[in-house]
């Protein structure tokens, strides 16, 4: 099929949920992305995230064909060399969080996290942040802030107030003995890409422990190396109570997981489940990736790379851009217009990125990108940021 059957074929069945871009895309190689007629293009978003071995990286392909041949499906209750291996992986990058559940996505990550906030504390509040991204279902979009994802699902789920970002006043006040869970991005994605402050995330983790509220933090996007840690938690020097990833944590197979620390209590069987939750397929992708992502050190890469491209976006000249910010290799530049004339601008240019709102052009490459790469995308970046735009 050429790009144009593809195209005319799922604008025909689509839901209509999602905005379809007039772009195919079949193949995938480190960070370059190719269409159905062979144009080549570089790979800014990593499928929000996902991608941050880049694509089709060999030894996660290698380790997704054994396992398929060997078995793919295992109910949790059965243990599985795969499972145990990255149970003990997994575990092993998180000090103080001993126990995970498995699941298959983000949003079910999450929902297991405030699931669990409650059983272990046997409150039923949840505060969350102005601007915070948790996911779609019920209960996570209870705990998502902009009603441009909440607006005709309605009622959602009671007890979830939302506080400014990184103002400890309000988190101060908000936090009571009927709370069950702080829960956090430590650095917002969806919302804009803003990094938590370190006084912030360190203020969090006292105010929960005075009032015996629970800390749950969402690294389902800064997760795995992003920011230039393996967590980004890791940047503040603290450790949460809950911990929820997903997006990249299997290569790219669909996975989910909640790192589980001490203080979360009454997790007795039956109380929370996954049919896909665990599978050996998914760990296996799962342990070869952890495996990639050591022995390349991405986070170490994720760390330099950052540091390189934010210099070089902080350099361009130009009053269309408001402020370059970020942590790591997931990078927020904010317009003082509209992005997605900027965002078509580039993917003229053949390079894919996002928006984080109506105004933040956001940046998740995969962490293997070359500095060739970068020095490309910057030099694209320089040309389409400062011409001119027209609001659409
Ligand atoms: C993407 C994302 C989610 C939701 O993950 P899904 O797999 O799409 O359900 C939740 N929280 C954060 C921070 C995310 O970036």
């Amino acid at each position: 099929m050429n790009s144009q059957e593809i195209i005319a074929i799922e604008n025909k069945h689509t839901s209509g949920v999602y905005l379809k871009q007039a772009l195919t895309i079949v193949r995938g190689k480190g960070a370059l992305l190719f269409d159905a007629d062979g144009a080549e293009y570089l790979d800014c978003s990593s499928g929000h995230g996902v991608a941050n071995l880049g694509h089709a990286h060999p030894k996660v392909t290698e380790a997704i064909y054994k396992q398929a041949s060997t078995l793919v499906t295992l109910f949790e209750t059965f243990p599985n060399d795969q499972r145990a291996m990255l149970m003990e992986k997994i575990t092993a990058l998180t000090p103080g969080l001993d126990r995970v559940f498995f699941c298959s996505s983000g949003t079910e990550a999450v929902e297991a996290a405030l699931k669990f906030a409650r059983i272990s504390t046997g409150r039923k509040n949840f505060i969350a942040a102005m601007r915070a991204f948790h996911g779609r279902t019920f209960g996570s979009l209870s705990a998502t802030f902009n009603k441009k994802y909440r607006e005709g699902f309605e009622p959602l789920l009671p007890g979830v107030s939302h506080v400014a970002y990184n103002n400890i006043e309000v988190l101060e006040k908000a936090v009571n003995e009927e709370t069950a869970a702080v829960l956090l991005e430590v650095v917002q994605g969806e919302g804009g890409v803003y990094p938590a402050s370190l006084e912030y995330i360190q203020a969090a983790r006292r105010i929960c422990d005075e009032r015996g509220a629970l800390l749950v933090v969402d690294e389902i996007q800064s997760g795995f190396g992003r920011t230039g840690k393996m967590f980004a938690i890791e940047h503040f020097g603290v450790t949460a109570d809950l911990l929820t990833c997903a997006k990249s944590i299997a290569g790219g197979v669909p996975m989910g997981a909640v790192l589980i620390g001490a203080k979360v209590k009454n997790l007795t069987p039956g109380a929370h489940g996954s049919t896909f939750g665990g599978n050996p397929l998914s760990c296996a992708a799962a342990n070869a990736a952890l495996e990639v992502i050591l022995e390349e050190d991405l986070p170490s890469q994720a760390a330099e790379k950052g540091a390189y491209l934010m210099g070089k976006l902080k350099a361009i000249q130009s009053s269309n851009i408001r402020e370059v910010r970020g942590l790591g290799l997931m990078v927020g530049i904010e317009m003082k217009q509209k992005v997605t004339p900027y965002l078509k601008a580039l993917q003229e240019r053949r390079i894919i990125a996002l928006n984080a709102g109506m105004t933040v052009i956001r940046l998740l490459p995969p962490l293997v990108i070359s500095y060739e790469q970068i020095d490309h995308l910057v030099e694209v970046l320089s040309e389409v940021l400062t011409a001119e735009q027209k609001d659409e």
